[in-house]
């Protein structure tokens, strides 16, 4: 690995991929190719890259799904999206994923790495994600701070997990078994009653605003639609 960090690059034309990682691993940088959406989305996920080269065309997720995906989780990694089509361009950036450049194929080796250099210099490895809101629920994944109309409100580790899953989903239910496995991490062998209960405590601190979580009888819970 170099000391330059790693760039994953999700690309399902080899000659273009190895092209990539030939002059982004001169460049100094650790590359790591997968060579369709799924693939890369696990990837990005298990090696925490300091950038992705991100194609739009790829089978079994699209560009733009794999990056959504990664956002949807708190991942705000540098992406550097790559499309064979100008006109998808204006697509991609209005879809708000924090796509930091993009590059439209044919693109010259050199280009490729200015982009790297620059979105890396530009978010040093970091993007900061947007605040999760709910009316006046503030939620920021950056501090861990919530506040209710600007008053800050003390949670758990697990109560502003628990708060930020539902905030991720806006109007989405979700169940108790998805809410055990993304905030506990585990399958339903601990109990969903724990879910019910955390769910309770994180109502409680919100105050009147706590109603905007809603129960969804039988299934799970999901936030009022906003
Ligand atoms: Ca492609």
């Amino acid at each position: 690995m170099s000391d330059k960090g790693l760039v994953l690059v999700i690309e399902d034309e080899p000659a273009i991929a190895e092209l990539q990682r030939m002059y982004l691993t001169r460049e100094g940088y650790g590359v790591h190719l997968a060579r369709d959406g799924a693939e890369g989305l696990a990837a990005a996920r298990r090696l925490k890259p300091v950038a992705i080269v991100l194609d739009v065309g790829l089978p079994t997720m699209d560009g733009t799904e794999v990056c959504k995906a990664l956002r949807d989780e708190g991942d705000w990694v540098p992406v550097l999206f790559v499309t064979a089509r100008d006109d998808e361009v204006d697509r991609i950036l209005g879809l708000e994923l924090g796509a930091d450049d993009y590059l439209t194929k044919p693109f010259s080796p050199r280009e490729l790495v200015s982009r790297v250099r620059a979105v890396l210099r530009r978010t040093q490895g970091h993007v900061a994600p947007p605040p999760l809101t709910l009316g006046p629920v503030r939620l920021d994944l950056e501090t861990r701070e919530v506040t209710v109309d600007g008053e800050p409100v003390q949670l758990t580790v697990t109560e502003f997990d628990l708060l930020a899953a539902l905030l991720r989903k806006p109007g989405r239910v979700l169940s108790r078994d998805q809410l055990l496995s993304q905030v506990w991490g585990y399958e339903a062998a601990a109990g969903t009653r724990t879910v019910d209960v955390h769910v309770g405590q994180v109502r409680q601190k919100l105050g009147a605003a706590g109603d905007l979580i809603r129960t969804v009888r039988g299934v799970g819970y999901a936030t009022s639609k906003p």
